[in-house]
């Protein structure tokens, strides 16, 4: 795939000054709009999980004639409810050391030094104020027994700043966004469309102004206008078709939107969440994560002896390696999830994994129900142990579980600013969608925080001062429906091939050779492999593919082939966007750039910056955002 270099972008947002005084600064720099001429102004948001719930009630609460969509049938039942592990916040309760700094620090340093520092300290800084909010809504969280909220451990940090609430904490926060959006929806400033599925995004006089949409249930495209739009459509580690996230999950938003014009950020940077249960078979369609809340008390160890087929309670103690707390003595089971997963993948590869095929290291708390007692345990992780046994028949109280990495977040997203706004004036992208704040590798927790800081604190204040210079007029009737053929015509395109392969069919092929070529190693030659071979598989997909039912009906069929089509595109970017970052940084691990103890290699001199690829017709242009540290040493990471 061939790309050429552009012009370097650079985020002018961010104020200068000291860090701890910016988000000061831009929020009292950021415009206001009159109380009166918010009534006048339309904000779409797409999504509705913690990102776009939280910014949608809140926009609703400020006044904004707000639309909301998503495709499922409820706001609630976006894919932030499956978040189980925890919500990280600077809050010190425990008096252990923590402070708005020390977040900020272990934030960049867990990306690998390839996030922005303005904006992750802003986010350190708004982490307080998030539980507070949580709270004022009654989420749940778990407390001690003197009635302060309890907190936990959880990877890349040394300090308990995970809030919780069981295993379930993604759940009770949506249900507090939920309950705060429906609010606004009684109150007539959010107006709901649930079961529509955006399908582009309309550009007039250079602005995002509104959406084109498939009602999924009647199959009628509809065309909503607005002021701007916002995008917190989540991620897209579906594209690797065997994850973690909800099967629904897919790229189509932003990418649509990527098309349009919008820079995609660093695709490449994937997370492999460390403990997931194994695939199990050839037909499996989902993954199952077990949160990294279990790694606080579990230990992670693999027999000593290579293809031990002993059942693990017939393992001695001397003939078990604890390789985490042997390799990083300071850190343990809790390292940050790159190198939790690569350290398992080592450990497989030499023979040592356990289960099926090897592929697989025990995650044990023989100790910690010694330690603590069974029913302790089981107040903590009650729900995560019941489900493991429910997926694998074995319970996890009598012998350790069985895990293995698996993909589970991605960092990449739509490039913005620290506005949050894209490339495309108007157009907003919040969340997982967008690649703003986690680097090249994401810590545990940190995502429901970015999250709701961006819907509830970030995003309000800033697409205020985009705002108010609106309302933006009239919008180009040639544009919406230019915008609006183009959707008809790809459904259109997609019903007539009826070849004989089901999307899902291509969609287990496209996530194998992602795997396989682009996943928990890369290599220059599998990442050639991989960029030969999904443009044919792309080009059978237009040839074969089979999508049964018409457009104007309920048709899961052709919502999937539309989705799994986008797919092989951003694939064939990522691809090329790990091919051309020759170095190794927290999730990207290139075979080739390792240091002696096979650890990630940077490479600070020439690859210090955000990669925003533009999208043309002659191939991607590819836009360099220079990263700059002031306040953290770029360092080699050790967490030994
Ligand atoms: C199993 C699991 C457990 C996790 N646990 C944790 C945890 O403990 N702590 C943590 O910090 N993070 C956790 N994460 C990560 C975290 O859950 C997600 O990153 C986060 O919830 C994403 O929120 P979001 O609002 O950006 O997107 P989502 O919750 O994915 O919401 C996306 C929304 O966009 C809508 N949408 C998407 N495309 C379209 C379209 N084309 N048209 C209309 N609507 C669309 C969907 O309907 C949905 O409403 C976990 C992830 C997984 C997979």
């Amino acid at each position: 795939m061939k790309y050429t270099e552009g012009p370097e972008i650079r985020d002018t947002k961010a104020p200068e000054g000291p860090i701890e005084e910016r988000w000061e600064k831009r929020k009292f720099g950021a415009k206001l709009v009159n109380p009166a001429n918010k009534r006048k102004l339309n904000v779409i948001v797409v999504g509705t999980g913690l990102a776009g719930g939280s910014a949608a009630a809140t926009l609703g609460e400020l006044g904004y004639n707000v639309k909301s969509f998503c495709y499922q049938d409820s706001p609630r039942r976006a894919h932030s409810i499956a978040a189980q592990g925890g919500i990280n916040a600077a809050k010190n309760y425990r008096g252990d050391g923590d402070s708005i700094y020390r977040l900020f620090y272990d934030t960049v340093k867990g990306g690998d030094f390839r996030a922005r520092e303005s904006n992750v300290y802003r986010l350190a800084q708004v982490s307080v104020n998030i539980i507070d909010q949580a709270v004022a809504q009654g989420v749940p969280f778990a407390r001690e027994y003197g009635g302060l909220l309890d907190t936990r451990s959880f990877g890349g940090a040394q300090v308990s700043r995970t809030f919780y609430a069981r295993g379930q904490t993604g759940q009770q926060l949506l249900l507090g966004a939920y309950q705060a959006l429906e609010r606004q929806v009684a109150a007539g400033t959010v107006e709901m469309h649930t079961r529509h599925e955006m399908l582009d995004l309309i550009i007039s006089d250079g602005r995002a102004r509104g959406v084109i949409v498939r009602d999924m249930v009647t199959g009628e495209i509809e065309r909503h206008l607005a002021d701007a739009v916002v995008l917190a459509t989540g991620g897209y580690g579906n594209v690797f078709f065997l994850s973690t996230n909800a099967k629904g999950c897919n790229t189509t938003a932003i990418w649509r939107a990527h098309e349009r014009g919008a820079y995609f950020a660093n695709p490449c940077y994937t997370q492999i969440h460390p403990t997931c249960i194994p695939v199990s078979g050839e037909y499996q369609s989902k993954l199952t994560l077990m949160s990294e809340s279990l790694r606080n008390d579990g230990r992670v160890w693999v027999p000593l002896l290579k293809n031990d087929e002993r059942a693990p309670g017939d393992i001695p103690e001397a003939e078990r390696d604890y390789y985490l707390e042997r390799i990083y003595p300071s850190f343990g089971n809790l390292v940050p999830r790159d190198i939790a997963s690569r350290a398992a993948k080592n450990v497989c590869d030499e023979g040592r994994g356990v289960g099926p095929g090897g592929l697989g290291v025990y995650l044990d708390f023989r100790d910690a129900i010694n330690r603590l007692g069974r029913d302790a345990v089981e107040k903590k992780y009650g729900n995560l142990f019941e489900m493991y046994e429910r997926i694998t028949g074995e319970n996890p109280y009598d012998v350790p579980m069985r895990i293995y990495p698996a993909v589970h977040y991605t960092m990449g997203g739509l490039w913005v600013d620290y506005d949050l706004q894209s490339t495309i004036p108007g157009l907003f992208v919040i969340g997982e969608a967008n690649f703003s704040d986690h680097g090249a590798n994401r810590l545990g927790a940190s995502a429901l925080m970015q999250g709701l800081a961006d819907g509830y604190f970030v995003l309000p204040t800033t697409i205020g001062d985009y705002l108010a210079n609106g309302p933006y007029g009239d919008v180009d009737e040639e544009a919406v429906a230019e915008a609006e053929i183009q959707v008809r015509n790809k459904i259109d395109r997609l019903l007539a091939v009826n070849g004989t392969r089901t999307p899902d069919s291509f969609h287990r092929e496209l996530g194998k050779l992602m795997w396989d070529y682009c996943g928990m190693e890369r290599t220059e030659e599998s990442l050639r492999k991989a960029l030969e071979r999904i443009p044919e598989l792309r080009e059978e997909f237009w040839q074969n593919v089979k999508v049964s039912g018409t457009a104007e009906e309920l048709n899961q069929v052709l919502e999937k082939a539309g989705r799994v089509a986008d797919f092989f595109d951003l694939a064939e970017l990522m691809c090329l966007d790990a091919l051309v970052r020759t170095e190794s940084c927290g999730g990207h691990f290139r075979a080739e750039s390792q240091d002696a103890d096979g650890e990630a290699l940077r490479d600070d001199e020439n690859f210090a910056h955000v990669s925003a690829w533009e999208h043309s017709p002659e191939g991607p242009v590819l836009h360099k955002e220079a990263l700059e540290y002031e306040y953290v040493k770029m360092t080699q990471r050790s967490y030994k």
